[in-house]
């Protein structure tokens, strides 16, 4: 399913193609149009470690291309991509392969959040990988009940940090059941980066969220460069186009590649009218 050709023709409003040509393409017309990108190769389910090899391999060529193009451009990526279930050591080796890389090009990786069992693991290679290098930005789900703790204790070693709602399944003793909970965890843990954070990424597409950020950022009078907003490539384009006329930063998260299920899956739960949109799109087909 994930290499059949009517493939493409469905998930092509959420992910930009399965080549990294392609990808490059989506990312020249995006900047061109003011925004900026982080390139995400699809592939979470690796199931060996000579797989997460071939994931660092498909980030390193992406790096290469964000070099020579001058892409204005970071990389997204998820540790288990890189081998976490399979070697903590060579996961570790292969990240830092990307940091490094990352870093001697005056760019940035960004480490994606997976589920909850999970968080330990990625922030420890996060701070050790900061530690060294800095090019890395840490990702925060407001969805956790440990997340403020966490946010504090990163902004303490000044770790920029993408803050998102979270996308994965969590049960009642690690995240909050209701929305209305997270949403308002969301909004506390947005103020408190604005106000003392390090270049922190807010990533919603939650209008009324994203409401409340521009209000306190107009009252502070914070600097448009100290910060930026981020979504994800194909969702709501219309609030993407109107935040870039308004004059903000807006990084949109590109996914490319073969091994798409999982992520068009998630895009899909979040909003049952996306699963109208691609029933269409059958159609059509
Ligand atoms: C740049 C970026 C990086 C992310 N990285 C991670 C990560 O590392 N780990 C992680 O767990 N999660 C990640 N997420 C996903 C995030 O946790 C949420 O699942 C997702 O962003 C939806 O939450 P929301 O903040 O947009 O709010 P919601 O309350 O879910 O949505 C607000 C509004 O946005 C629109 N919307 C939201 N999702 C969709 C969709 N799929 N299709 C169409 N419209 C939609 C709808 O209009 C909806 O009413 C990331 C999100 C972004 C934007």
């Amino acid at each position: 399913m994930e290499t059949s050709p009517a493939a493409g023709r469905l998930t092509a409003r959420f992910i930009a193609g399965s080549t990294l040509e392609r990808e490059v393409a989506v990312c020249q017309r995006l900047n061109a149009d003011g925004y900026l990108a982080t390139l995400d190769h699809l592939g979470e389910s690796v199931t060996s470690l000579e797989e997460a090899e071939q994931s660092r391999d498909a980030y390193l060529a992406a790096l290469e291309q964000i070099a020579k193009l001058q892409l204005q451009a970071t990389v997204s990526v998820k540790l288990t991509q890189l081998g976490l279930d399979f070697s903590e050591d060579e996961c570790r080796s292969n990240i830092e392969c990307l940091v490094a890389r990352a870093r001697g090009m005056g760019g940035r990786v960004e480490v994606d959040m997976e589920s909850s069992a999970y968080v330990d693991r990625t922030l420890a290679l996060v701070r050790d990988l900061h530690s060294r290098y800095a090019s890395v930005r840490a990702v925060m789900q407001a969805y956790l009940y440990r997340t403020e703790k966490d946010v504090a204790e990163l902004c303490s070693r000044s770790i920029p940090i993408r803050l998102c709602k979270g996308a994965y399944s969590e049960g009642p003793g690690v995240a909050f059941p209701r929305k209305k909970d997270v949403d308002a965890n969301y909004v506390r843990l947005m103020l408190a980066l604005l106000d003392h954070g390090t270049n922190p990424a807010i990533a919603t597409h939650d209008e009324k969220i994203l409401g409340r950020a521009m209000a306190f950022i107009q009252e502070r009078k914070i600097p448009p460069d100290r910060f930026e907003f981020q979504m994800l490539y194909g969702v709501r384009r219309d609030l993407q186009r109107r935040l870039v006329a308004a004059g903000y930063r807006l990084r949109l998260y590109v996914p490319y590649g073969n091994a798409w299920y999982p992520y068009f899956m998630r895009r899909l739960a979040e909003r049952p009218a996306n699963v109208l949109f691609l029933v269409r799109n059958l159609l059509k087909s």
